[in-house]
C-alpha cells in the first residue's frame, strides 16, 4: 500500500509551529496528535506517558474516546503498548488483535481499529512513553510512517524532559523520569556520600531539534564527521597509545563506527526527515541506546557502548562543546557520574567539590578505585547503567559501605542517610582526638602503628592521622596512573617528595609489584595462565635488570643523606632477596664513583608474602634487616583463594587456626632473632583481626590511614598479656577449634575492648 505520508519534513515544520505557541501543555499535546494523524492519514493517534508507578497513561489522543485521556492506562508489559514500552522498540501490526500481547481497553473504544503502529518515546535510550497510531483498514505501515513518528516522539520526550507534562497527571504521581531509583553495585570506596550529580560526560542538550534548512545540515554533519575521524586517526598514530591492548582496541572500534557507512546513512535519513543535524544524530544515538540496554552479550554490548560514546563526541563536533564541566561549575557536593574514567581524570576534578563516584564499570583493582580511595572519595562501580538514569542536577547518596546508590531518593532516606554521615563524622572526630595518643594498650605494651601510601595524594594523612610513618609504600602506583613509564628523574622526584612529607618519620618504600592484576596501559602485557603466580614483581625485576636498577637509582638519589628503608614484594627463594641486595650495592658503587651524595643508612627488607619462606625463616632472618608480612598475598597462595575472586574469598577466614599459626611462626622467627617485622597487609587495618596480631606477638602493624583511628581506639582499651593468654592455648593442636573469631568476639565483650 502507498503512503499517505505528506512528508515527514512538513510534520515537523508544523510541529514546530505548535512547540512555539503560547498555549498550555494539554492543549499542545491534543494539537501534536490531531498533526500526526492527519499527517499519516491515520484514524486514530495517541500519546501515553509513563509515570513513576510504572503505569503509561493515555495523555492525549485523537480519534478515541476523549473521556478516556488520564483515565485509561496500562502497565509496562501489559497490551501492545505496555510491550512496546517494556522493550523499547516500534510494533508496526495489519492485525493488532490477532497479536498474543493485545489488551482491549473498553474505554477508549478502539476495538473498531486493526492496523496498529506504536513506536517507544525515548530520550538517551530511556522509555518515556508511546507514541500510537491506529487504523481500520488492515494495513501495514512503511518504513518512513516508522520513521516519521520516532523523529515525532523525540519532540514529545523534550516535552516530558523539560516537566511541561508532569502537571497534567491525573493521579498526582510524578513522571517515569523523576522517579526514585536504588541501583546495587559493588562498593569500591567506603564512605557515604550525599550530592548532586554531575555526569562525567554530560548529554549535550539539544534544544534546537527541527531542521530550516536540510542542504546545511548536510554539510555540517559532514564536516563534523570528518573532524571526528581526523582526530580518531590522529590518536591511532599519536604512538602515544600501546601497539596492543584496552585503549587501541576501543579506538579501532571507534574508528571502524566512525567510517560505517550504514550508521551515517540513518542519520542522513533523519536529516531528510527534517531535523538538525545534532539532533539527527542523537535520533540513532536513542536507537543504540535503547538496543544496548536490551543486549546480554557482554561483546556486543560493549561495542554498542563506543557507539554510543562515538555519537556522543560527533554531537559535541557539531556544537562545538568541550569536554566536561570546568572545576569553577561543579556544585560544592558533586557525585561524579560516569561509564568510567581515568585515574587522571578523578585527579583533575579536585577533591574539594567530590563526594562521591559513581561508574558503570570499574573494578576493585582499576586505577580510579585506587586513587578514589587515596582521597577517600565514596565510591561505588558496576552500577548497571547509572549514566542512562541520572540527569545533571539529580540528587543522590552513594554509599560505599553496600554498593548502593538512590538517584532521586525519597525525603525519609535522605534524612536517614544525612544522619549517618553525621554520625560518621562524629565518630572521625573522636578518632581524630586520638591521633597524638601513644599507641599503648592498658597493661603498657607500645605498638607502633604506620600507614600504607602510594600516590602524593596519600601523603596529607600522614600528619592527619598520626601514623608513625609509611609503613608501605606501594611504587607501583605511580607507575599505574601515569601514561607513559616515569623516567628516573620522574621517579625521584616523587620519592623526594615522600622523604620530604614525612620530615623524618620512617618510609618503607616497596621496588615495584607490576605484573599479575597491577597491568601498566604503557607496558606490553602477555597473556599468563596465572598472573598472580606469573612474571610479576620481583621476578620481573630481576628478569629486566634495567628497571629495577633504575628505580634503586632514583631511591638513592632522592634518600641521599637519609635513612633509605627498601623491600621487595614477592619473594619466593632467600636467593632473590641477595640477588636484588646485589643490584644496591653495584648501584651504591656507581653513584660513589660518580661522586654523588648516598643515603646514610640503607635498611634491606622482605615481603613475606609467599608460603615457600615459612620453611626458609631461620636463613631469611639472617640476611634481612627487616620483614613485613604481605598478609593478602600469604593468605591468597596459603589457601589457594584468588584475593579478588568474592566466589571463593569469602569461604575462607584469615582468622582460620590454619593461618593463624603460619603468622604466629613469622613473628616467633623474626622476634627470635631480634628481626623487626611488620604486617602491612588488610589484616591491620580491621580491629578485630589486629587484634589476633597482637595476640600473636606483632608489634608493628601498617594500614590504610582511615583504619588507623578504629584500630588505636581498639588498642588502647586491650590488655594484650591477658589476649595471648586466652588466644594461644587456643592454636595448640587438640583445641577442637578450626576458627577463633568467636573466641575473640567474646574476649572483646568480656573485656570491654573498643571494636
Ligand atoms: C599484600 O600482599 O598483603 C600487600 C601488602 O601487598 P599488595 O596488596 O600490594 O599486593
Ligand atoms: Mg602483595
Amino acid at each position: 500500500m502507498r503512503s499517505n505520508l505528506a512528508g515527514p519534513r512538513l510534520l515537523l515544520r508544523r510541529l514546530r509551529e505548535v512547540m512555539a505557541e503560547p498555549i498550555l501543555a494539554q492543549e499542545r499535546l491534543d494539537k501534536i496528535v490531531v498533526l500526526i494523524a492527519s499527517n499519516v492519514v491515520a484514524e486514530v493517534c495517541s500519546v501515553y506517558i509513563l509515570r513513576a508507578d510504572g503505569v503509561l497513561e493515555l495523555y492525549a489522543t485523537e480519534g478515541l474516546n476523549r473521556e478516556a485521556v488520564h483515565n485509561a492506562s496500562l502497565r509496562v508489559g501489559q497490551g501492545l503498548v505496555g510491550l512496546i514500552a517494556a522493550e523499547a522498540r516500534p510494533l508496526n501490526l495489519p492485525n493488532a488483535s490477532a497479536h498474543p500481547g493485545f489488551t482491549y481497553l473498553p474505554e477508549t473504544g478502539e476495538e473498531a481499529y486493526n492496523s496498529f503502529l506504536g513506536v517507544p518515546i525515548l530520550r538517551a535510550g530511556r522509555t518515556l512513553g508511546v507514541l500510537v497510531v491506529q487504523n481500520q483498514s488492515h494495513r501495514t505501515y512503511l518504513e518512513d510512517e516508522v520513521e516519521a513518528l520516532q523523529t515525532t516522539a523525540m519532540v514529545i520526550a523534550e516535552m516530558v524532559a523539560a516537566g511541561e507534562l508532569e502537571a497534567i497527571s491525573q493521579k498526582a504521581t510524578g513522571l517515569d523520569l523523576s522517579r526514585p531509583i536504588t541501583s546495587t553495585g559493588t562498593g569500591l570506596s567506603e564512605g557515604v556520600g550525599l550530592g548532586h550529580v554531575v555526569l562525567h560526560e554530560p548529554r549535550v542538550v539539544i534544544t534546537n531539534l527541527i531542521a530550516e534548512d536540510t542542504d546545511r545540515e548536510n554539510l555540517r554533519l559532514d564536516g563534523a564527521i570528518n573532524r571526528l575521524r581526523l582526530s580518531i586517526d590522529d590518536l591511532l598514530a599519536s604512538g602515544e597509545i600501546a601497539a596492543t591492548g584496552e585503549h587501541r582496541e576501543v579506538l579501532e572500534a571507534y574508528r571502524m563506527f566512525a567510517y560505517d557507512r550504514g550508521w551515517i546513512r540513518k542519520i542522513e535519513e533523519a536529516i531528510r526527515n527534517g531535523l538538525t543535524a545534532e539532533a539527527a544524530v542523537e535520533k540513532v544515538q536513542s536507537d543504540t541506546r535503547a538496543r544496548m540496554l536490551r543486549q546480554t552479550d557482554p561483546y556486543l554490548r560493549e561495542r554498542l557502548h563506543d557507539l554510543d560514546d562515538l555519537a556522543h563526541r560527533l554531537i559535541r563536533e557539531l556544537m562545538g562543546r568541550e569536554h566536561g564541566p570546568s572545576h569553577d561549575e561543579l556544585p560544592q557536593d558533586a557525585i561524579i557520574v560516569g561509564r568510567n574514567m581515568g585515574a587522571a581524570e578523578l585527579l583533575d576534578y579536585g577533591r574539594d567539590r567530590i563526594r562521591g563516584l559513581v561508574l558503570e564499570e570499574g573494578g576493585p583493582t582499576s586505577h580510579v578505585t585506587i586513587v578514589a580511595r587515596a582521597l577517600g572519595i565514596p565510591m561505588v562501580g558496576l552500577v548497571h547503567d547509572i549514566v542512562g538514569l541520572a540527569d545533571g542536577g539529580d540528587a543522590i547518596i552513594v554509599d560505599g559501605d553496600t554498593g548502593e546508590v538512590h538517584l532521586r531518593p525519597a525525603t525519609d532516606l535522605e534524612n536517614a542517610y544525612a544522619e549517618k554521615v553525621r554520625f560518621r563524622a562524629r565518630r572521625q572526630a573522636q578518632y581524630r582526638r586520638l591521633r597524638n595518643k601513644p599507641s599503648v594498650t592498658r597493661d603498657g605494651v607500645e605498638f607502633s602503628l604506620q600507614m600504607n601510601a602510594g600516590l602524593l595524594v596519600d601523603l596529607p594523612h600522614l600528619a592527619e592521622s598520626g601514623a608513625a610513618g609509611v609503613g608501605l609504600f606501594r611504587t607501583e602506583l605511580q607507575f599505574m596512573v601515569a601514561s607513559s613509564f616515569p623516567r628516573m628523574r620522574e621517579q625521584q622526584a616523587q620519592y623526594t617528595q615522600v622523604l620530604d612529607a614525612a620530615d623524618g618519620k620512617p618510609v618503607t618504600f616497596r621496588s615495584l609489584d607490576i605484573g599479575g592484576d597491577k597491568v601498566l596501559p604503557y607496558l606490553r602485557s602477555i597473556q599468563e595462565e596465572n598472573p598472580a603466580m606469573g612474571w610479576r614483581a620481583l621476578r620481573l625485576g630481576l628478569d629486566r635488570p634495567g628497571l629495577l636498577r633504575t628505580q634503586i637509582r632514583a631511591l638513592l638519589h632522592a634518600a641521599a643523606g637519609r635513612e633509605l628503608k627498601l623491600m621487595f614484594p614477592m619473594v619466593s627463594e632467600v636467593r632473590e632477596f641477595l640477588q636484588a641486595k646485589e643490584l644496591v650495592d653495584k648501584e651504591l658503587k656507581h653513584l660513589r664513583r660518580h661522586g654523588h651524595g648516598t643515603p646514610d643508612t640503607i635498611r634491606l627488607g622482605v615481603m613475606i608474602e609467599v608460603p615457600s619462606l615459612l620453611f626458609q625463616l631461620e636463613e631469611l632472618m639472617s640476611y634481612v634487616d627487616f620483614v613485613s608480612v604481605g598478609s593478602n598475598d600469604l593468605f591468597q597462595f596459603f589457601c589457594a583463594v584468588d584475593r579478588g575472586n568474592t566466589r571463593v574469598a569469602d569461604r575462607f577466614d584469615t582468622l582460620s587456626v590454619g593461618f593463624l599459626r603460619a603468622l604466629k611462626s613469622i613473628a616467633d622467627a623474626a622476634n627470635k632473632a631480634h628481626v623487626p617485622v611488620t604486617l602491612c597487609g588488610e589484616l591491620a587495618g580491621r580491629p578485630l583481626e589486629a587484634m589476633a596480631l597482637i595476640g600473636l606477638g606483632y608489634r608493628d602493624l601498617s594500614m590504610s590511614p582511615a583504619s588507623l583511628g578504629p584500630v588505636k581506639a581498639m588498642l588502647r582499651t586491650l590488655d594484650a598479656g591477658r589476649l595471648s593468654a586466652r588466644l594461644l592455648p587456643r592454636l595448640e593442636p587438640g583445641h577442637g577449634d578450626s576458627n577463633i573469631r568467636d573466641v575473640l568476639k567474646r574476649f572483646a565483650t568480656d573485656m570491654d575492648v573498643a571494636l
